[in-house]
């Protein structure tokens, strides 16, 4: 459930302002996109975490969700690196 964070107005999950004061809506919809963003850039995702956590649970999720798979998928490459190096020396 949104709430407005001007008046504390719960909100329809559609709207784009508060009916009740006119306060634009921070639209809080998680996201492809951002779990990308994770992915790719880690370090720049967790510290978007721990400054949406709280505003934008969803979207936040969604970057460190983005920044597990990142970290997974680079810490894969660096094994698959060494496991192909030992390959060629022993
Ligand atoms: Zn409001």
């Amino acid at each position: 459930m949104t709430v407005c964070k001007n008046c504390g107005k719960e909100l329809r999950e559609e709207a784009t302002i508060c009916p009740n004061c006119g306060t634009p809506v921070e639209k809080d919809k998680g996201g492809f996109g951002w779990g990308l963003l994770g992915c790719f850039l880690p370090f720049i995702g967790i510290i978007l975490f721990f400054v949406w956590i709280k505003k934008k649970p969803r979207t936040a999720k969604a970057i460190i969700i983005g920044v597990a798979i990142g970290l997974l998928l680079m810490y894969a490459g660096q094994m698959a690196e060494r496991l192909a190096q030992h390959g060629m020396l022993y």
